[in-house]
């Protein structure tokens, strides 16, 4: 008879239940978000202590605003020709008919947050940071996600240059402590709502001539979004633009003068830039100075800091006229960059509590308390494994001690404290739990 011929063999059979299992779909992420896992976390924490230290000393403050805004909040300030508006936020309707989106930049809501809570009262400058995940429906991409994470500032109440000033030399600050380095600074002018309006029209003109030679994003902008046009890296949309008109010509002198202070204090602070005459931003809000720190490292995603001057904001809102500007990083695309220049530190307990029989006596957790109240890390082992295990996982996880309690101890009352750096053991009597915190304490010191 002729047929498939089945192996005997139960391992055949073992084989495929396991390749099966495999296949059974894994839960995993939505697309473009990730866990941040606790070997990473550490860089995250190091960002925001060095960054909340410098905004610290030159009086910016932390503010959180929700998660979740009105729709309309991102309409009216982010803009409807945008592609952040267009295309890329998450909306959903509540169960109370709400148009809610998820953040996905942190300006709109501060500038929100500022006229809700009437912060202008105090008619002082408001200096602003805040580290807040951002929610943008992109096609996920190294350094691009879908939820991510924006640190930002925002300097509330100045018209000065001195103001664009301070806001792009923190940047550098928080950059250069954070040994990011091979960056650059581009920064234009973009004018004010009536210069901008006035080169649009004749940007317009000039590019209706080349509608069909623009690249297919160019030309959808053409009538929505002009001014992104001139931010295309098509190279014959670029060459096209080369011979158009420049917003720069558009710019009235007191336009022309807020930008050459700028750039005459950031020469003087030594802040090398670059005039990057066609770089615009993606957000309708931004009026004057404009600027982008775009990291030398070759990959796409190389712009890591967007910001600029955002003056009638608060206004358009319903606040007060309060002229404003600031900056938001990209953590991400920052992360990818210094990631490797430093040192993972990971965070291992001093003291590893092993346990014979897996039996956790009341002793023990007298000393917990105790470690606790002396602030010094410990891991309480649950495995139900031998001494000798126990002691091998210690050493692998890099703690400085261990702490023993065999039957032996128990008979004898005492601990043992075992140093792994030179396996040294030293026995401390019960009624004197005190002498062994004392002697962790001067292990964790060294
Ligand atoms: P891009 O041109 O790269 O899309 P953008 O102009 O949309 O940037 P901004 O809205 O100015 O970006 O946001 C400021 C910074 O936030 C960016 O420079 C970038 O570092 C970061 N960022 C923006 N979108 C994302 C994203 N989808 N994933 C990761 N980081 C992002
Ligand atoms: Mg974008």
């Amino acid at each position: 008879m002729s047929g498939v011929r089945i192996p005997s063999c139960p391992i055949f059979f073992i084989k495929i239940i396991n390749k099966l299992q495999v296949r059974k779909k894994v839960m995993q992420p939505l697309r473009g978000t990730r866990d941040v896992l606790p070997d990473e976390i550490f860089f995250w924490q190091y960002i925001q202590a060095r960054a909340s230290n410098i905004l610290a000393l030159a009086n910016y403050h932390e503010i959180r605003t929700p998660m979740i805004e009105s729709t309309s909040l991102f309409k009216r300030s982010i803009g409807n020709g945008t592609d952040i508006v267009n295309k890329e936020m998450y909306n959903f309707i509540d169960q109370g008919a709400r148009e809610i989106t998820l953040k996905p930049e942190g300006t709109a809501s501060i500038a929100r947050a500022f006229i809700s809570n009437k912060l202008y009262q105090e008619n002082t400058i408001k200096r602003l940071w805040y580290l807040s995940p951002m929610f943008r429906y992109e096609r996920p991409q190294n350094g691009r996600q879908r939820q991510f994470h924006q640190l930002g500032i925002e300097c509330i109440g100045s018209s000065n240059p001195m103001a664009d000033v301070e806001v792009i030399r923190l940047a550098k600050s928080i950059l250069d402590a954070l040994e990011c380095s091979n960056y650059r600074l581009e920064i234009n002018s973009i004018g004010n709502l009536e210069e901008r309006n006035k080169y649009k029209q004749s940007l317009i003109n000039y590019l209706q001539r080349y509608t069909n030679d623009l690249d297919n994003d160019s030309q959808k902008k053409l009538y929505t979004n002009p001014l992104k046009i001139l931010d295309s890296k098509n190279i014959k949309t670029q060459e096209i633009l080369y011979n158009g008109p420049s917003l720069y010509n558009y710019l009235t002198a007191s336009s022309k003068k807020h930008f050459e202070t700028v750039c005459e204090y950031l020469s003087y602070l030594k802040i090398n830039y670059t005039t990057n005459y066609n770089l615009v931003r993606g957000l309708d809000y931004y009026n004057y100075t404009a600027f982008e720190i775009k990291t030398n490292n070759t990959n796409n995603q190389n712009t890591i800091c967007g910001g600029g001057r955002y003056d009638s904001l608060i206004k358009q809102l319903g606040g007060p006229d309060t002229p404003s500007v600031g900056w938001a990083i990209g953590v991400e695309r920052l992360l990818l960059i210094i990631q490797e220049k430093l040192k993972l530190q990971k965070l291992t307990p001093i003291v590893y509590i092993a346990t014979e029989d897996n039996f956790i006596r009341k002793e023990i957790l007298e000393i917990i308390q105790l470690l606790e109240k002396r602030n010094i890390s410990y891991e309480l082992d649950f495995h139900n494994h031998s001494l000798q295990k126990q002691l091998k996982k210690a050493d692998k996880m890099g703690v400085k001690a261990c702490i023993i309690l065999r039957s032996y101890e128990i008979m004898n009352k005492c601990i043992t404290l075992k140093k792994l750096e030179n396996s040294e053991q030293e026995q401390f009597s019960m009624s004197n739990i005190n002498q062994l915190i004392q002697q962790l304490e001067s292990i964790q010191k060294n």
